[in-house]
């Protein structure tokens, strides 16, 4: 089929799409209607934690299909449950209230803050939010959001989310008043570029909440389930927080988010939160397959040493082709380019391989979410004969550039 053959108009423009449409998906690979293969360093924006159509989730979600698919938020099921109970199992909290996406968890934890400052702060509301940081796309979670012009899009704002530097324990410490309720952040910030929280950031925050009786709410919807080599990213830092939200990776693909809270900060009570699907069967069932998949003997420190790897590859590659620094944690990653290249390259890799000796009608798909920086975010099961292959097309992408 020619791509002229999709009706692509009827869809609302929201972003530059390459004329191209995917239709089958398999591990760390994708094809288009054309036959062309891809090797995919984006899996959804981190999302397909185990890659595109693995077995797992294929098969949990054939057998809850037919079995049940939503009684209700308002009624118990079985997914649902026994998910909750794994992941207050295996981390710090004792609550969760699942959602369909990671903006809409993020609602939930200010939701929740605001609650929690209203019954034990005297009202205060302000949650503390970072530079460069990225909660969703809904008002709130724009407004939450550090994002650089989002503050005039969409304009006026949801009033109560100062800015601190990120990195910067300082200037978090300066915009506390006793308006401030809490402080959120990602603990690798993913879409401002694979920011990294480190040690003693976290560490020192987490001492200034308990100093200042404010609640750490971390956003790890890009970070959590396995990303950085931990089950949640929270647990690289050896600190708790009070609040943490997931999406992405904990669905495997399908829409699934939550929202999970220690006792103390668990204040909603009947009415304050909802939502039609929230906790439905399908999508828990694919939810509790994927935290299973991760928390089988050796995945995990599999995927420490794949992100050391990957690490250790993007590093020789850069002094070979005089590129900048890489860094991240587990497979979550990025490699400054000094140059602005980073367009060029994702176009160069995904369009421009097919005549290269190891990429036969196949193309490599990669992400730049800044203009002199590329970001990483395989399948946390892929192998290293994929990552050298990526390094492979990426060395052929940049010697393309000008
Ligand atoms: N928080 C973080 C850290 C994210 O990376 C994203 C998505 N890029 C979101 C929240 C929003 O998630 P969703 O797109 O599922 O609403």
């Amino acid at each position: 089929m020619k791509f002229a053959d999709y009706a692509s108009k009827a869809l609302m423009d929201i972003t530059a799409r390459p004329e191209l449409v995917f239709v089958r998906g398999e591990g760390s690979w994708l094809w288009d209607h054309t036959g062309k293969r891809y090797l995919d360093f984006v899996q959804g924006w981190a999302v397909n934690s185990l890659g595109h159509s693995p077995r797992c989730i294929v098969d949990a979600l054939a057998a809850q299909a037919p079995k049940l698919i939503t009684p209700s938020p308002a009624f118990y099921n079985e997914p649902s449950l026994k998910l909750a109970e794994l992941l207050t199992r295996e981390s710090c909290f004792d609550r969760v209230f699942f959602t369909n996406s990671g903006a809409e968890a993020n609602e939930g934890a200010i939701k929740l803050a605001r609650k929690w400052g209203r019954q034990q702060r005297d009202g205060a509301f302000e949650i503390i939010t970072t530079v460069n940081s990225f909660h969703g796309r809904t008002i709130a979670t724009m407004s939450a959001s550090g994002k650089p012009g989002w503050d005039t899009l969409f304009a006026p704002q949801v009033p109560g989310f100062p800015k601190a530097e990120f990195n910067d324990l300082a200037s978090v410490e300066a915009l506390v008043t006793e308006r401030t309720v809490a402080v959120m952040l990602e603990p690798v910030q993913g879409e401002g570029g694979v920011n990294c929280a480190t040690l003693a950031f976290m560490q020192g925050l987490r001492a200034l909440c308990d100093r200042h009786g404010l609640l750490l709410i971390c956003d790890e919807v890009q970070t959590g389930i396995g990303r950085l080599g931990t089950l949640f990213g929270y647990q690289h830092f050896g600190v708790e927080p009070d609040i943490m939200t997931l999406g992405k990776g904990i669905g495997g693909g399908v829409p699934l988010a939550g929202l999970l809270a220690k006792e103390h900060a668990n204040v909603f009570e009947h009415g304050d939160q909802g939502g039609t699907y929230s906790g439905n069967p399908l999508m828990t069932a694919v939810g509790l397959a994927v935290v299973q998949a991760v928390l089988q003997p050796g995945f995990l420190a599999q995927v420490r040493a794949l992100g050391d790897y990957l690490s250790t590859a993007l590093t020789t590659l850069s002094h070979e082709l005089d590129l900048g620094p890489e860094r991240g944690i587990g497979l979550l990653r990025a490699l400054e380019l000094k140059r602005e290249i980073g367009a060029g390259i994702v176009t160069t890799a995904r369009d421009s391989l097919a005549g290269e000796p190891r990429w036969d009608n196949a193309g490599l798909l990669l992400n730049s979410p800044r203009p002199a920086l590329l970001r990483f975010m395989p399948a946390l099961n892929l192998t290293t004969a994929e990552i050298d292959l990526m390094i492979d097309g990426l060395r052929t992408a940049v010697r393309h550039q000008p």
